[in-house]
């Protein structure tokens, strides 16, 4: 349910608004001061914000000025709440990042359509914006949500000391899946291990399409060893996957290479590159060990 936050010191327009806004299917949060409506919304961002112009302990403007300046708030809509009639103060409004403005005392009806016409263009925008971390062939998370999750997972992994994994795997002579059966096969080949890997994972799994027939496995909470037992299982997994070519079944493998935080002897070294390179290069003594194996290890 998507939810609206109403800030006014004006107890009476909270009352006002639920009554009014009773009829949508939506959950109105409220705040009775610009600062504790501004941290709200910090802590749990809303899906729209109600935001009243003048307020004793900060202007609205001021506001949604702050909430605009942060990543974490800014694609927020707000909507003026205001008894202004003046047409500067409207036009300041939208200048300081405000979609829409309602105008004190309310019409119900111009209320709600404003309301609902700022919601349903934040479902567009939420539905955008998570279309774009995804890989569109699996549906897994593509490579710039690989990336910016692994340096949140490595900085908060080093915050609380905790264990922090990847496993990086790459299908076994794909080219000649392609060249042999044709790129739609291999396209089918991909979605299939994109559903494995999406049927596979734990809530602390983060399996991601890394690129072409690469794939990356950010294991959260996850030491070495349980890498390797995890990647482990994956393979064989995909070992035992039956994927139909007409009447043929044909078997694909891949090879995993594995890397932990732990394995990193110099803490200044470890980063998101580091992470990457040393499972890239155990994925690449798995392919030279033979293919279809787990390998593990650092940058030499
Ligand atoms: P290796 O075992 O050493 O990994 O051999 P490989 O053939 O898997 O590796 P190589 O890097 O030589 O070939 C990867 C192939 O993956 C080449 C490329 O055309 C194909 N490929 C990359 N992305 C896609 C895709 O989205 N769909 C299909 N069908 N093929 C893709
Ligand atoms: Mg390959
Ligand atoms: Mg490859």
């Amino acid at each position: 349910m998507q939810q609206i936050l109403a800030i006014d010191d004006s107890p009476d327009i909270h009352q006002l608004l639920s009554v009014r806004l009773g009829g949508l299917n939506v959950e109105l949060r409220h705040a009775l001061t610009g600062e504790s409506g501004y941290e709200q919304a910090c802590e749990e961002p809303p899906d729209l914000i109600l935001l009243d112009v003048m307020m004793p302990d900060a202007s609205g403007f001021e506001i949604c000025r702050r909430l605009k300046a942060r990543s974490k708030t800014a694609s927020i809509p707000v909507i003026f709440l205001t008894g202004e009639t003046d047409v500067e103060q409207k036009v300041l409004g939208f200048d300081v990042g405000a979609v829409d403005y309602i105008q004190k005392p309310f019409d119900t009806a111009e209320l709600t359509a404003r309301v609902r016409s700022a919601l349903r263009t934040k479902r567009y925008f939420d539905m955008l914006a998570h279309r774009a971390m995804l890989d569109g062939l699996t549906g897994l998370w593509n490579r710039s949500q690989f990336d910016q999750r692994l340096y949140e997972e490595i900085a908060s992994a080093r915050r609380y000391d905790r264990p922090l994994s990847l496993v990086m795997m790459d299908i076994d002579r794909f080219k000649n899946l392609n060249d042999t059966y044709g790129h739609p096969f291999g396209d089918q080949v991909l979605q299939s291990v994109g559903e494995l890997l999406q049927g596979w994972k734990r809530s602390t799994d983060l399996p991601c399409r890394y690129g072409g027939e690469e794939f990356g496995i950010i294991l959260r909470e996850t030491d070495l060893e349980g890498a390797e037992r995890t990647a482990e299982r994956i393979r064989g997994a995909l070992e035992e996957l039956e994927i139909r070519h007409r009447s043929n079944i044909v078997s694909v493998t891949a090879s995993f290479g594995v890397s932990s935080m732990s394995l990193c002897r110099n803490p200044c070294e470890l980063d998101h590159n580091w992470l990457i390179a040393s499972a890239d290069s155990a994925l690449y003594r798995a392919k030279e060990a033979g293919r279809n194996c787990v390998s593990t290890g650092i940058v030499e």
